[in-house]
């Protein structure tokens, strides 16, 4: 696969987060504002159990490429 094309989603079943690889421009903002899911060391990199779905919407809401949006 090509890994500009990526898009994947993450879903806590309340809210789904989608990424869009190709358009992330590792800026880090959703690392600094909730490292408890945001953690692109490990896999999957968003841990959506670690936080509220209204604080992981309000993180996606601050990510200034738009490579993260709530489906
Ligand atoms: S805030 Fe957005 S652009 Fe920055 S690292 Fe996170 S996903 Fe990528």
């Amino acid at each position: 696969m090509d890994k500009h094309n990526l898009t994947k989603e993450y879903s806590n079943g309340e809210v789904t987060v989608v990424w869009q690889a190709s358009k992330c421009s590792h800026s880090a903002n959703c690392v600094k504002n909730l490292s408890a899911v945001f953690q692109p060391q490990t896999q999957p990199w968003i841990k959506m159990e670690n936080a509220s779905s209204a604080e992981i919407v309000s993180t996606v809401g601050k990510c200034p490429s738009g490579a993260l949006s709530i489906k």
